[in-house]
């Protein structure tokens, strides 16, 4: 049988690991190793396997048996590189322990440092350095963390004693304690710790090492960790792995140093050495911002208008080496790199490097960058900017250092970030929006009689919905920043006020939101224009050349469509005309329709709003200029178009002459309990066809006229929502071709015109092949089809869903990333089914999770021909269409291979 090996070992110019084992060693443990095996100067240490995290785990926190002998092997081997011993009272190793996850979680974990000081061998670490001073100020530092992290004592105990003793010194800075000083220190912390926990500070220093290890693993499971996974997507499954290494001391006297640097500025991309550092410090100094950093290079140090000296300037020799090494480590991993080193007694030691975070336009301009200088090619830099990012630069951001307080906190709806005056009714949004004032719409939840105060508002909080709720999807249309769900904001509409964070907010007070991350926040926060130029055209024109996957948006008004088209939409993959429907200056008609007794009145008032239908189509076609245009016709049911209560049926009763009573009684009679699964989508069209009528002739009509006027034929596809039965498509086929023809005749002109079917239900899944005897296309309403597959609401989600995410029966909000078994196998099975009828049947995916690059990664595979997504996300997809086109390109180049 053989062994599991547990833990890796690394320094003095070699190393069991390499930078391709991430999963198994983390991040920080795989780039130790291969900077060993690079010859760096790296301090020897080990790696406790992620899979040991796993173990611990699964095994009710216990260790595999034979861990300890694999660590202490590994222990003395770095004994032997670095001619010292653990424990040893005239010459003992210390070690840092850290953790060190696949994906770099920064600051969530713990970490111990000096680890291995006891009351004897601290006496050993004096005599070596030669500085007293210097050992009890480690041995407290140590006993500090070590008591904080492991064995739960608070900073403040410590802070107490030292605060005190500084006092009774009469002194102000740590810096002028002395050796004597920091020796009963120490003996007062050992009493802290006595006091606290009721046993006495560890002193055997193996008993030590065990416990920072048990700590580092249980930290992976601290609040912290969890919620930052859960932001960051990364399983819990994943584990951290525990690094080991022998200490180096950037605190002993002004030729040791410690920092971190960039290799480029994460900020702006530019590629110059980025980075700061203390002089006679540890690690945690420069984190902790107790003193004031120092830059790093000269031009770094006259840029930020610094007198103290740089690095460059302050330690020359060592600087030079420190810049070759991180450009050696920049064009050995080909990125942009984040650096932790020490320089003990002007000896560099490299402590960390990974590729550094860095904002979306950083990203931009290192991978053209990188390009262009040869270090990668066009198509890496394609999968070096995560899709997701370019959001930051298509909406005004916040400036990220402009201070901020947050009143309430919801979900991140619709990105970009808003200031304006506080309004809670859509018809005063609209008012103040036309006399140009700035107004953020904050509502209990929003409806469709909303969509003009949503227009007119630079934002939208809503206290209640999800990432699908009506707020977020016409928001993210819209391209108005949103919160929804912001939960801690309690709306009072009588008093025209709301609480949050125990203070009131009235109408007309100022408030900023960012949609981007779901803050909410008090006053007006200075913001930062998007610029779409340069790195940013460079990278898409390259997205463009490797995607396959076609891109549409998702558009019903001209400046969305419009938007679109600058975004580099490539037609339109769904109108929703109902949202033209809701338009004050139609809604009268609407409603006499909808209140009409007969057919004989519904065509009365359906004539009255063909003409507008007519003329925002004939705009749409001419923005789209030829590039196919989704239309689909009205799904909502009715009732949603009628006035609820008494007070909006007499204002309708008075601007339309009808009768207040007979409107109520309609509204009640059209009332369902169930709408989302009631009298909507092409139920309407059966029931009422001269309703689809109308859109249909609408829609020919103006394509006629457009192409009349331009010499352009547009292309429009009729869309028929929620169809279920190939007996409903024959039907709407033969309605749809019916009217069509009629104009035709009527003008004397033709064109070509597609007719489809969205698929939102799982029967149509299933029975797609029947569909594709009337459907020339699918265009999966996947929002409907997750609803109708998990039969999970999407606008109650929102009240349970977040237990299921915390419980990890989820991993993901299904209404934000494609649930890629069942509603994906429903996916899969409609293309299969819908092509043995139709070869060459045109499939698109025109739900919200179609701008979610991971979403656009499983349309890629399941061969979709195009997806389209709300305009601000159009970039987003483009970028991820590429992506997924390349993983998969080179996934079949990895089975050729085989
Ligand atoms: C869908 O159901 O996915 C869809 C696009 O339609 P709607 O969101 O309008 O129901
Ligand atoms: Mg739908």
């Amino acid at each position: 049988m053989t062994m599991t090996k547990w833990v890796y070992g690394f320094g003095g110019g070699s190393a069991d690991g390499d930078a391709s084992m991430k999963n198994l060693l983390g991040g920080k443990g795989a780039n130790l190793a291969e900077m060993s095996s690079l010859g760096l100067p790296v301090p020897p240490g080990f790696t406790i396997t992620t899979e040991v995290c796993t173990a611990y785990y699964e095994n009710g926190q216990a260790y595999p048996a034979d861990l300890e002998s694999q660590v202490e092997a590994a222990l003395g081997k770095v004994e032997g590189i670095v001619g010292k011993a653990f424990g040893d009272k005239s010459n003992p190793l210390l070690v840092s322990v850290r953790s060190g996850a696949r994906a770099s979680m920064p600051g969530m974990m713990d970490t111990v440092l000096n680890l291995g000081l006891n009351d004897e061998t601290v006496e050993g670490l004096a005599g070596l350095s030669g500085d007293r001073r210097f050992a009890f100020d480690s041995y407290r530092r140590f006993i500090t963390m070590y008591s904080n992290v492991v064995l739960g004592v608070g900073h403040d105990a410590f802070e107490e004693v030292l605060d005190e003793t500084k006092d009774r010194l009469g002194v102000s800075q740590d810096t002028e304690l002395a050796a004597a000083d920091w020796e009963r220190v120490v003996g007062r912390y050992k009493q802290v710790v006595l006091d606290e926990t009721g046993a006495e500070f560890p002193q055997d220093p193996k008993a030590q090492l065990w416990g920072a290890v048990s700590a580092v693993f249980a930290s992976w499971m601290n609040d912290r960790a969890k919620f930052y996974r859960r932001m960051h997507d990364i399983p819990e499954s994943w584990g951290t792995a525990v690094n080991v290494q022998s200490m180096v001391f950037g605190n002993m006297g002004d030729t040791s140093a410690t920092g971190v640097a960039f290799t480029r500025n994460p900020s702006t991309g530019e590629a110059k050495l980025y980075g700061e550092f203390l002089i006679n410090a540890q690690g945690e100094d420069v984190v902790a911002g107790i003193r004031t950093p120092q830059a790093l290079t000269k031009a770094g140090r006259e840029e930020m208008g610094e007198t103290k000296p740089s690095m460059e300037e302050a330690m020359p020799e060592v600087f030079a080496q420190f810049r070759d090494t991180v450009g050696r480590l920049e064009r050995h991993y080909r990125d942009m790199q984040d650096i932790e080193f020490t320089v003990e007694q002007g000896r560099l030691w490299m402590l960390q490097t990974r590729n550094g975070k860095r904002t979306a336009k950083s990203a931009l301009k290192i991978a053209v960058e990188l390009a262009s200088e040869g270090l990668i090619d066009r198509e890496e830099a394609i999968q070096r900017v995560e899709p997701q990012a370019l959001d930051q630069l298509l909406h005004p951001t916040l400036d990220p250092k402009a201070p901020r307080t947050v009143i309430a906190k919801g979900l991140p709806a619709s990105p970009g970030a808003a200031t304006g005056k506080i309004v809670f009714d859509s018809d005063e949004a609209e008012r103040l929006g036309q006399l140009g004032e700035a107004v953020i719409l904050v509502r209990e939840e929003t409806s469709p009689e909303d969509i003009h105060g949503m227009h007119a508002a630079r934002g939208i909080v809503t206290a209640r919905g999800g990432m699908t709720s009506h707020a977020a999807v016409v928001a993210r249309g819209m391209g108005r920043p949103c919160v929804s769900g912001a939960g801690g904001v309690h709306i009072d509409d009588k008093a025209g006020q709301f609480t949050a964070s125990g203070q009131t907010f009235k109408a007309g007070q100022i408030i900023t939101i960012d949609g981007s991350t779901g803050d909410v926040i008090e006053g007006k926060v200075a913001m930062i224009e998007p610029e779409l130029t340069g790195d940013f055209q460079t990278l898409m024109a390259w997205a463009d050349a490797a995607r396959r996957l076609k891109v549409r948006a998702n558009a019903e008004t001209p400046l969305d469509a419009s938007t679109a088209r600058g975004f580099g939409a490539e037609g339109i993959g769904l109108c929703r005309t109902e949202h033209m429907f809701f338009d004050d200056t139609r809604i009268a008609a609407v409603r006499e329709m909808i209140l009409a007794d007969d057919e004989a009145g519904r065509r009365a008032a359906l004539a009255k709003i063909e003409p507008f239908q007519k003329a925002d189509f004939v705009e749409l076609f001419k923005i789209m200029a030829g590039l196919p245009v989704t239309i689909r016709l009205l799904d909502p049911p009715l009732h949603e178009f009628l006035p609820h209560n008494e007070e909006d049926v007499k204002a309708v009763a008075a601007a339309t002459g009808l009768d207040a009573d007979k409107l109520m009684s309609r509204a009640k009679a059209l009332h369902e309990t169930n709408p989302m699964l009631g009298h909507r989508g092409c139920r309407l069209g059966v029931a009422y066809p001269e309703i689809y009528e109308m859109q249909v002739r609408a829609i020919i009509e103006a394509a006629l006229e457009v192409k009349a006027e331009t010499g352009e034929a547009p292309l429009p596809e009729i869309m028929h929502p929620l169809v279920a039965k190939g007996q409903e498509m024959k039907f709407l086929r033969e309605l749809t071709d019916r009217v069509a023809e009629a104009v035709f005749a009527d003008r004397g002109d033709r064109l070509d015109y597609m007719v489809g079917t969205m698929i939102e239900l799982p029967r149509a899944a299933l029975r797609a092949d029947d569909l594709a005897e009337y459907a020339e296309f699918f265009s999966f309403g996947t929002n409907d089809l997750t609803q109708t597959t998990f039969g999970i609401s999407r606008d109650d989600s929102g009240r349970f869903l977040q237990a299921y995410l915390d419980k990890g029966i989820f991993e993901h909000d299904p209404f934000v990333r494609l649930d890629p078994e069942g509603v994906g196998d429903l996916i899969k099975i409609a293309a299969e089914r819908g092509r043995k009828v139709r070869p060459n049947v045109k499939l698109g995916i025109c739900g919200e999770h179609g701008g979610d690059p991971s979403s656009i990664a499983f349309c890629e595979g399941a061969g979709l021909d195009y997806v389209s997504c709300s305009p601000y996300r159009v970039p987003i997809a483009r970028l991820a269409a590429a992506q997924a086109a390349l993983s998969a390109r080179s996934g079949t180049e990895r089975e050729k291979d085989r």
